[in-house]
């Protein structure tokens, strides 16, 4: 028997022969919530991105389905209660993304304090920007990973070869483990004062949301760096916006932001922002990864087999 798996925002080219032999794949890239509504009922599987709204009405629609897949980390898009409630299972596929979650970090962490964008972008219009363009070095200087888990821990490690000192919070993961990767686990308080630059892998949850407040920014080195690959919400971007206008913040890297897209807004068109649109995933291996494991979680839990990333 073949399963009867809808993707609603595609899947990478998967080769496992055996996986793809146990599930019959209806490719509807892109479908309305609207038409999502009215086919759901034939289905066993859903695999979504974070596009696709997986909400009570969709689940209470979904008389056949009995898992719900992310192919990613976070499952903001999917309610998770209602899910629990009508007894489907999700899943999610959080390791494939996280080294090029990491390296985006990095890339962005050199873009800001070197003004590559800005210099890539004046001489391409002709301009000579060498005076312009005076940036700083990460060595010696001080890394803050707020939330140490998957991508913040790669983070770290990559960063200490520029040999960077890296301070860490993380209120839930055991002090001995951020040790054992090279950081220094701190307080939230000391985090925010100590740091030149801070960088955000925390999931957008109630304790989360606009972690990096107006107060937090004032308790801040002056010309600190914020970077944020995480989610839209936790930093707080009025208070992001008047600290870069007051000059306590000389700079930021966003890829994630509250709305998305933000279309021409102040933040993202601010000149000391670096700003990229959600691509911490967009890698030909993160995809490849994603698409795979996140199949063979879906088939796993309706073949009734051991589970690796169950969420509920
Ligand atoms: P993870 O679950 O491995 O790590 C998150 C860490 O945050 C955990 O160690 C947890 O203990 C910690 N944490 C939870 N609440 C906290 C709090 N209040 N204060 C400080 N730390 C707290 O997740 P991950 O795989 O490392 O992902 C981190 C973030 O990156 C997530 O928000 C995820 O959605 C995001 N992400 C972004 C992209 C992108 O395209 N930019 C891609 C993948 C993941």
């Amino acid at each position: 028997m073949q399963w009867k798996i809808l993707l609603t925002d595609g899947l990478a080219t998967i080769s496992d022969q055996e996986l793809l032999a146990a599930v019959d794949l209806d490719d509807r890239k892109g479908i309305s919530a609207e038409e999502l509504l009215t086919v759901i009922g034939d289905y066993d599987g859903v695999i979504v991105r974070g596009r696709t709204k997986i909400t009570d009405e969709v689940l209470s629609a979904g008389k056949n389905l009995k898992v719900v897949g992310r192919m990613g980390v976070g499952v903001d898009n999917i309610d998770l209660e209602a899910a629990r409630n009508k007894g489907v299972t999700v899943v999610n596929a959080p390791v494939a993304t996280t080294v090029s979650v990491a390296e985006l970090t990095l890339g962005l962490m050199l873009s800001l304090i070197r003004h590559i964008p800005k210099a890539d972008c004046g001489l391409k219009a002709g301009d000579w920007l060498k005076k312009d363009c005076r940036g700083t070095e990460l060595y010696q200087k001080t890394l803050g990973v707020i939330g140490f888990g998957r991508i913040g821990e790669e983070v770290a490690k990559r960063v200490l070869s520029f040999e960077m000192k890296v301070i860490a919070y993380d209120p839930i993961r055991p002090k001995d483990e951020i040790i054992a990767s090279g950081a220094k686990p701190v307080p939230f308080e000391e985090l925010i004062k100590t740091a030149d630059i801070i960088t955000m892998h925390i999931p957008h949850i109630t304790s989360t949301h606009h972690i990096l407040d107006e107060k937090a920014f004032n308790s801040m080195k002056d010309g600190v760096r914020i970077i944020c690959a995480a989610r839209g919400g936790v930093v707080d971007e009025k208070a992001l916006l008047a600290a870069l206008e007051s000059g306590k913040v000389a700079g930021a890297a966003l890829d994630v932001f509250e709305k998305e897209p933000p279309g021409k807004a102040p933040l993202p068109e601010h000149p000391n922002v670096v700003a990229t649109p959600h691509i911490g995933a967009q890698t030909e291996e993160a995809q490849l990864r994603a698409g795979h494991d996140i199949l063979s979680e879906v088939v796993a839990v309706l073949e009734g087999q051991a589970l690796r990333w169950k969420i509920i």
